[in-house]
């Protein structure tokens, strides 16, 4: 027997390296340990708690619908789901909705809509799909192979087949996007998990128009970066495509496990009964949630207030790049946030969580920062200034 499985004393798996931190209590952009002490958490669920923890305008929808219905199946009539669908394309340019529990299950249901779409044009030779280096589509059998990252793949070889990785941002992969076999490209306009790595506006561009050219399929997985988090309601507003089909799932239920894809005509009608399906996906609370959600995002202009406080972060961490040289980049798009060090960044994030901040890593040199995106001006204050002293004490000990 291997060391592993005899030093894991958890009834739990071990999949995660946990914090020795316990949380008990939200509100807003605050959350409480199990000693009462006040954290501002600009985690925000990994990008789930789009709203903060706990919005009132979901918590009065949600326990309204707790007392009427919490699931029925999707052999009835849904309207909570029917609504969510129709504020989801009528804020986007998607025709159709379908509705799962996670990200990596809204990745699949677009990866299996490709393929059927291939073979309902009669294009059998077409099964491949393109994703890119650095990306990050899930933990499932089948999108963790969409997944172009070797330490992904790490012991779950055979992956699933049919997947063919190219370089990310880079102009020569352009002209290896069809190769006859390709049916799809997926990709996000920031990659999260890989590091907050914003894609190139004119790669995005050209890369759509060969995509459009070859009817190839274009899926964005806006799991990370849908629902406000980078300063419009969907990423791909910022690139100036349409993309066929988009996935969400993070910020879409404040925390509720929701997902979705979302499809243009042209490709959606290839889902017909019998082809595709959940038991829990679309269930009245999971709707009512997300239905609250959006419509808090759209009715509190959301956006703009991320477009504006974005900007006085930027200003601030690219001012701080030239007085730390630790600091290597900052990039991101909105509340999604990444700064990238010549070095690890779990000091700076155990500095900043004795200094009662939480933030998070994006890769080991990579410190991400999710704000919620009604997070106040005083908060953001809070937070820089937090920040500027860890830096300033980790930083500059070091290099004197
Ligand atoms: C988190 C994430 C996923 C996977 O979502 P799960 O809900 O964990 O399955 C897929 N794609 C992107 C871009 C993500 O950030």
């Amino acid at each position: 027997m291997s060391e592993l499985t005899t030093t894991n004393k958890s009834t739990i798996m071990n999949t995660y390296l946990r914090l020795p931190l316990t949380l008990s209590k939200g509100k807003g952009s605050y959350v409480w340990d199990q000693n009462d002490h006040m954290y501002l958490d600009y985690t925000s669920g990994i990008a789930t708690l789009n709203l903060g923890h706990v919005p009132p305008e979901v918590h009065a929808k949600v326990t309204e619908q707790l007392d009427k219905l919490w699931h029925c199946s999707n052999l009835f009539e849904i309207p909570a789901q029917q609504n969510l669908a129709d504020e989801l394309t009528s804020l986007s340019c998607f025709s159709q909705a379908f509705f799962c529990n996670s990200g990596a299950e809204a990745n699949e249901a677009a990866i299996k809509l490709a393929k059927k779409y291939a073979k309902d044009q009669g294009n059998e030779e077409r099964v491949e799909i393109v994703s890119f280096t650095g990306s990050f589509h899930g933990r499932t059998g089948t999108t963790l192979a969409a997944t172009a990252q070797e330490k992904i793949h790490q012991g779950f070889t055979p992956i699933t087949p049919g997947f063919r990785y190219l370089p990310f941002n880079d102009f020569e992969s352009l002209e290896k996007i069809n190769n006859g076999k390709t049916t799809a490209v997926i990709l996000e306009l920031v990659q999260g998990e890989g590091g907050v790595r914003p894609a190139n506006l004119e790669w995005v561009q050209e890369l759509a128009n060969a995509c459009q050219k070859e009817d190839i399929l274009l899926i964005i997985d806006e799991v990370q970066t849908g629902m406000g988090r980078t300063g419009t309601l969907f990423s791909y507003e910022q690139y100036g495509i349409e993309p066929d089909m988009m996935t969400l799932a993070k910020g879409l239920g404040s925390g509720f496990p929701v997902g979705a894809l979302l499809a243009k005509d042209k490709s959606a009608l290839s889902f017909q009964p019998g082809t595709h399906g959940s038991t829990f996906g679309g269930n009245p609370l999971a709707m009512t949630a997300a239905k609250a959600t959006l419509d808090t995002i759209v009715s509190h202009h959301l956006v703009d207030e991320v477009k504006r406080y974005s900007e006085k972060i930027f200003t601030k961490l690219h001012e701080w790049k030239k007085e730390f040289p630790a600091i290597v980049d900052v990039r991101g798009k909105g509340f999604l946030i990444g700064v990238e060090f010549d070095k690890e960044v779990k000091g700076i994030i155990e500095g900043l969580r004795k200094n009662h901040v939480l933030a998070l890593v994006a890769g080991p040199n990579v410190l991400r920062i999710l704000p919620p995106l009604n997070t106040t001006e005083e908060e953001i204050d809070q937070f820089l200034m937090i920040l500027h002293d860890i830096l300033d004490e980790q930083l500059k000990e070091e290099s004197s």
